[in-house]
């Protein structure tokens, strides 16, 4: 068990009652957060675009801590899929409180190899996806408005983003484009919604061990230089995103609009002047 894990199994139902949708929620950080959620006493919408047993696997997770989940197949960077997928959502479980955005991927090349349909790609999931899926939440946030006995805010919005919103990453320019997009996206929907009681914040995971950077842990002469550029010291684990996530979408939150949390082992406190500069 990682540490990240035990302190996930100590959280309270901090989220007792509300309903939650976690996009991307059948591998790495979506997966870790989907059942995070549903720990904390959500109820969870599990949306995945391929690999339905990994979807129906998280969903059997989630439903043994007593709570409703099921999955729902959906591209979120179409936006039907996403409007149907909220719908039915609205429809099985009657709302939504929380929507995680977290469906991302890469598609990485030097500039001058970049297709367009490798920057187009990355564009459509990672920004694209969050905003139609932050649009439709919202909808039913505002039709719904403040219930009292279930949150403090109409709705909590958050954007899996990355540290790559403020670092530049050579050789990843559709990546960091996308993520810098999210970082403003995210401020913006905070500014524009936060008077109506909607709380819009972005969780920017450092390197966490998931299948999308495999290549960069998955030997002990990658960890090893990877390990360099976090001051402390470790590798993170898709639950400490999920811890993030969790306490972010909670009413202990209820004041934190529009910010970012890093979860990331120092890796934005320049770790090259530690030693230099
Ligand atoms: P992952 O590859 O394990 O998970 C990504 C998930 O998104 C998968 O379930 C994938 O199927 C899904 N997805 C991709 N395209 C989709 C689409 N069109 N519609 C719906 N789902 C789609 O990787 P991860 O590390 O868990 O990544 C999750 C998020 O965290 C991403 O937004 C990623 O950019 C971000 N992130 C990850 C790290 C890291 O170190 N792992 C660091 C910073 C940010």
């Amino acid at each position: 068990m990682s540490t990240g894990d035990q302190t996930l199994r100590e959280t309270p139902r901090i989220l007792k009652g509300q309903k939650a949708l976690v996009t991307g929620a059948n591998s790495g950080i979506g997966k870790a957060t989907a059942i995070g959620l549903g720990r904390a006493g959500a109820d969870v919408v599990v949306n995945y675009v391929a690999g339905a047993q990994e979807a129906e696997a998280v969903v059997e997770e989630i439903k043994s801590h007593g709570v409703r989940a099921y999955a729902h197949e959906a591209d979120v960077s179409r936006e039907d899929q996403v409007v149907a997928m909220v719908d039915r959502m609205v429809e099985e479980f009657g709302t939504i409180d929380i929507m995680v955005a977290n469906a991302g991927l890469q598609r990485d090349a030097a500039v001058t190899e970049m297709t367009v349909a490798q920057w187009q790609k990355v564009l459509d999931v990672n920004l694209t996806g969050q905003f139609l899926c932050a649009r439709e939440a919202t909808k039913e946030f505002l039709r719904r408005g403040v219930v009292p006995e279930v949150s403090r805010s109409a709705g909590k919005i958050v954007c899996m983003s990355s540290v790559h919103q403020i670092i530049p990453w050579a050789g990843h320019v559709n990546y960091a484009s996308s993520k810098g997009g999210v970082l403003m996206m995210m401020q913006t929907l905070a500014q524009e919604l936060a008077p109506q009681g909607i709380r819009v914040n972005a969780v920017a995971p450092g390197a966490i061990r998931t299948p999308i950077n495999k290549d960069a842990w998955d030997t002990p002469e990658a960890e090893k230089a990877l390990l360099q550029l976090i001051p402390y010291r470790r590798v993170g684990d898709p639950e400490d995103i999920a811890n993030a996530v969790t306490v972010l979408a909670s009413d202990l939150m209820d004041y934190v609009v529009g910010t970012t949390l890093y979860v990331d082992g120092g890796m934005t406190l320049f770790p090259g002047f530690a030693t230099g500069g």
